[in-house]
């Protein structure tokens, strides 16, 4: 391979890669294209990153493939994105001097121009659209200048160079925003899998709870009959009332945290009492729990994490509800928390239910491995492993079959509500 093709490679590497990069080390805040703020960052990194480092060629001329980060993050930021990029490039491109910054400056008015009046039209086309016009403005761009720098200054560019600049380029583009646009589907799509899951078990555990709600209703109009039609000893009356009272809180206290589990909320990091969010989540599954004559006791204790609290119920509500259903035939689901040591603290939630092979175990996790049929989904454990590795925390699974099953889940302590970055690995065994 021509040694002026390599180096052209190489840049085309510094152009892929950084976004890339970030991409798969921030996944969560990066969002692909869908944090804007931080794209434009990293777009911005990647062209300092090029004009530092161009290709010179045997006409003389210094070539670098910014046209790539400077569409990207222009077409995909908007306007405001787009002039930091350009100030960015020019600033950068002033330091080497010479006729290119000049031409540099047509391209950009130009690439601001169109960015202006066409980018919410760029954001509403489809992918192979969206991959069409990146590629064909790249091409564009990238022909522009080499133009420019002909009958503008009279350059004797070199036609073969040439052809390569902008081919290297422009299907450097085709790959960059197809990746890209694939990338950032791929993040919604899993969104929107783990909101379908939700969805499903809100779905679930809905049947349960009117049945719960239903049964207190019945003793309180019991009680309420009874006080209405007969004389009853004041004594008496007080013990009706109290059950009714009894009752209805008990009702309230479950409709009110269903509700708040099933309501779609935005994510809100905040320091979150697990102990509370337990009992919340206990709550919600307790109709489906006696349904199953299930006894669940639990040993909590004030330990902080910082999480979304919707996140961190759903992750508990879906442990429990796998307890629940693997002892159809009644069981006990033990909550126990315990501190580790000084620095780390437990939940265990071990039922005895049906458990599981050593297969199974492995396969936990796995997105749609259920043995539940049409009536599984098989993404709960997932949502829950993806949930505690937010949470920094790490889940440990041990099963026997006709036994039952203990999910051990160890989280760094969070002294006065500050975030500990001790992260820990995820590690499932039998
Ligand atoms: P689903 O509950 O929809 O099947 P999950 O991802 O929640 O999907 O669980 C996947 C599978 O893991 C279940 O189908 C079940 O076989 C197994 N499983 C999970 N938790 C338990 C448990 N506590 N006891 C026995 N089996 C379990
Ligand atoms: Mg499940």
């Amino acid at each position: 391979m021509p040694s002026d093709i390599k180096d052209l490679l190489l840049n085309l590497f510094f152009v892929i890669s950084l976004p890339l990069i970030f991409h798969f080390l921030f996944e969560k805040r990066f969002r692909g294209i869908a944090n804007k703020q931080l794209f434009t960052v990293v777009c911005a990194l990647s062209i300092i990153t090029v004009v530092f480092n161009p290709v010179e060629f045997d006409d003389g001329i210094m070539y670098d493939l910014r046209q790539i980060p400077i569409w990207l993050g222009s077409l995909y930021g908007g306007p405001i994105s787009s002039a930091i990029l350009i100030t960015t490039l020019l600033l950068v491109r002033s330091f080497f001097g010479g006729d290119g910054i000049v031409i540099a400056m047509i391209i950009s008015v130009l690439q601001l121009v169109i960015v202006f009046f066409f980018w919410r039209r760029f954001l509403n086309l489809n992918t192979s659209q969206k991959v069409l016009t990146a590629t064909a403005l790249t091409f564009m761009s990238s022909t522009g200048s080499i133009l420019l720098l002909k009958f503008l200054y009279d350059y004797d560019t070199d036609i073969s160079i040439t052809v390569k600049y902008v081919l290297v380029q422009t299907i450097g583009m085709t790959v960059m925003s197809y990746l890209f646009e694939t990338l950032t589907q791929n993040i919604y799509l899993r969104e929107e899998l783990l909101r379908s899951e939700k969805m499903k078990v809100v779905s679930h555990l809905a049947s349960s709870i009117s049945h719960e709600v239903r049964n207190p209703l019945t003793v309180v109009r019991g009680f309420i009959q009874l006080l209405y039609q007969e004389e009853v000893p004041w004594a008496k009356q007080r013990d009706y009332l109290k059950v009714s009272m009894d009752e209805i809180d008990r009702a309230d206290k479950i409709i009110r945290d269903y509700l708040t589990f099933a309501k779609p909320a935005p994510e809100q990091s905040a320091c979150l009492n697990l102990a509370t969010e337990i009992e919340h989540s206990v709550n919600v599954v307790m109709p489906l729990a006696n349904l199953h004559g299930v006894s669940i006791n639990m040993k909590l204790f004030t330990e902080y994490v910082v999480g979304d609290s919707a996140q961190v119920q759903q992750c508990i509500i879906n442990i429990l509800k796998n307890s629940i259903e693997a002892m159809a035939n009644g069981g006990t689901l033990d909550i126990t928390m315990n501190r580790l040591n000084l620095y780390h603290f437990q939940i265990e939630i071990a039922d005895t239910g049906t458990g599981m092979s050593e297969e199974q175990v492995r396969r936990l996790g796995e997105p749609y491995f259920t043995t539940k049929g049409v009536k599984g989904t098989g993404l709960g454990m997932m949502v829950v492993f993806r949930i505690i590795e937010a949470l920094n925390g790490s889940i440990h699974v041990e099963s026997e079959l006709n036994k039952g099953t203990k999910m051990i889940i160890t989280f760094s302590k969070n002294y006065a509500g500050s975030i500990s970055h001790e992260q820990l690995t995820k590690h499932v065994q039998i």
